[in-house]
């Protein structure tokens, strides 16, 4: 569908022109509408379809340029996300001249409210800074019609949910509230309604709930040999751009080490790095002076980062929900995409897990030998070698050059290249990799949403369980820090009424079921 037939007045419709995008995405153009219309939608579609501007442009609409409060506020579980949403919306709100600033933690706070002093109508944050914000007055959310929860259902996750209830009491009750995710947990979902007013939920029904684009593997092995298995599987894949996902920050730090002593260009992003570091790898990612970026789940929840080709499960998450975040950081606008997941026998019932939530069997991928890594580490190095051959400067060095040619055969030099390229010795370099804990075992089918609230076991380090979240923002501004613990969630979680029936579902694209209709319209 056309976007100029949503109901978007023409700034608008010109700076979705010079964006490159030709046609509205479904999720795009069945929420459009509603929101325009003033309602409270959940909008639930699968990763890297659009869902930034499906909030974005009816919010950019409704912006009242001679009004200088914040009329639209967008809560997101990153830094990193919420940099990368706000910039989408400033692009799409270029023509219009709307204002927009991002807030988050562990960034310099006076210049923040320097940058505020600007009076933006639009705000985007994470959860604690903009506490912070509220509570130093320099944030003032009481005149917000639209308040919106990115990746909805981490944001209502035990470790976000205090803040998020505090940030929705300081806004109007007659708000719109909007919530958007790839994912919505139904114990999750009756906690977001709550903060809602009769909202419509769209739910874009794919096919599968991840991309057909994306080509699924697993390989199963014993935990111990996991990082030997991903490497040579490395060589053999040769990933132009690849995230590789571990289950802890301990984990994203060692694989990042480990990968870095055996000669791969990887760096690794979690909460616990300073926001110059994880700034500075991402930016590194982004333009490819790394090819590996090394994540937890939450640190790369919502990235959109162009070409990403493969994605490596190091760990196989312990929500399904996850994998689907994932494995939706490749195959993203058109793109297609690889995932591998590794996983030790006794994981296979989260496995199993996984494939009944995307409905989408994942295949079985046989382990690369140590001969066939080496191939494809001397195959990747010729393509090193081609690339050099043609930025090379023969003049600075002809002399020397001279010396080599004239005593060894073109063969010999060729050889000795290649292996100085591909670094063969590196690929020996002994990596430790601290065990984790093995996953409680899987109980039955008791549906992610249990599971989530507590119910399969909590793991001390594990990024997904409670405390840690919430603390991250904060840690960096000095404000009260929450206890941690799996445990805290259960009891959070029942201190809500449980109230049913309230939304309205409404499923699309039944009919033909094709999901992922993305024009995009290169730009140069
Ligand atoms: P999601 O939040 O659903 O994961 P994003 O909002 O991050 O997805 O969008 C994924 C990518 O698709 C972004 O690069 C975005 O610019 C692009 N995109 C969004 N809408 C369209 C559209 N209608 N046509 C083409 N590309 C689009
Ligand atoms: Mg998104």
């Amino acid at each position: 569908m056309k976007f100029s037939e949503l109901g978007l007045s023409q700034d608008i419709l010109d700076a979705i022109v010079t964006h490159g995008y030709v046609e509205a995405t479904p999720i795009q153009e069945n929420t459009i509408p509603l929101t325009l219309a003033g309602k409270d939608v959940i909008g639930q579609a699968q990763t890297g379809t659009g869902k930034t501007a499906a909030f974005g442009l009816p919010i950019l609409e409704h912006i009242d340029l001679d009004n200088k409060n914040i009329q639209a506020l967008i809560v997101s579980p990153t830094r990193e996300l919420a940099i990368q949403t706000a910039d989408e919306l400033k692009k799409l709100g270029h023509d219009k001249h709307v204002d927009v600033q991002v807030v988050f933690g562990g960034a310099d706070i006076r210049r923040q409210i320097q940058n505020l002093k600007s009076r933006p109508q639009i705000l985007v944050g994470t959860p604690g800074r903009l506490l912070d914000h509220i509570n130093r007055k320099t944030v003032k959310i009481d005149q917000v019609k639209t308040l919106v929860l990115d990746e909805a259902d981490e944001m209502l996750n035990m470790g976000f949910l205090d803040d998020i209830e505090a940030i929705i009491n300081n806004t109007p009750a007659d708000r719109q509230t909007l919530l958007f995710s790839a994912t919505m947990p139904p114990a999750i979902k009756r906690i977001g309604v709550k903060f809602m007013t009769n909202p419509e939920h769209i739910q874009i029904e794919a096919k599968e709930l991840t991309t057909d684009l994306v080509d699924q593997y697993f390989v199963r092995m014993r935990e111990n040999e996991k990082f030997d298995t991903m490497t040579r599987i490395f060589d053999v894949q040769a990933p132009k751009l690849a995230i590789v996902f571990g289950r802890t920050k301990r984990r994203v730090e060692e694989l990042s080490r480990g990968l870095e002593a055996r000669g791969y260009h990887a760096a690794g992003l979690h909460g616990d790095l300073t926001q110059q570091m994880r700034s500075r790898v991402l930016a590194q990612f982004k333009s490819h002076e790394i090819n590996i970026l090394v994540a937890t789940d939450v640190a790369a929840r919502g990235l959109d980062v162009k070409d990403v080709s493969h994605v490596y499960n190091f760990d196989i998450p312990q929500d399904p929900e996850s994998y689907v975040h994932r494995i939706g950081r490749t195959g993203r606008a058109g793109a297609k995409g690889v995932s591998v997941t590794l996983v030790a026998p006794n994981e296979m019932d989260y496995l199993r897990g996984v494939e009944e939530l995307t409905k989408k069997r994942m295949t079985p991928l046989q382990p690369a030998t140590l001969q066939e890594a080496r191939i494809g580490k001397i195959k990747n190095a010729a393509d090193e070698v081609s690339k050099l051959v043609n930025t090379v400067d023969v003049d600075e060095i002809q002399s020397e050059v001279e010396k080599l040619t004239n005593q060894y055969s073109a063969e010999q030099l060729a050889a000795a290249l290649l292996s100085s390229v591909a670094d063969l010795a590196k690929q020996n370099t002994p990596v430790e990799i601290t065990r984790e804990r093995p996953l409680p075992r899987r109980r039955g089918n008791g549906g992610s949403s249990s599971r989530r609230n507590g119910n399969g076991g909590s793991r001390g380090g594990s990024e997904r369980r409670g405390g840690y979240r919430g603390n991250r923002d904060r840690r960096s501004n000095g404000g009260p820090r929450r206890e941690g613990g799996g445990a805290n969630g259960e009891r959070r979680f029942g201190d809500y009424k449980r109230r049913d029936g309230r939304s309205t579902e409404r499923r699309t694209g039944g009919a033909p079921r094709q999901h992922r209709e993305f024009t995009v319209r290169e730009k140069d």
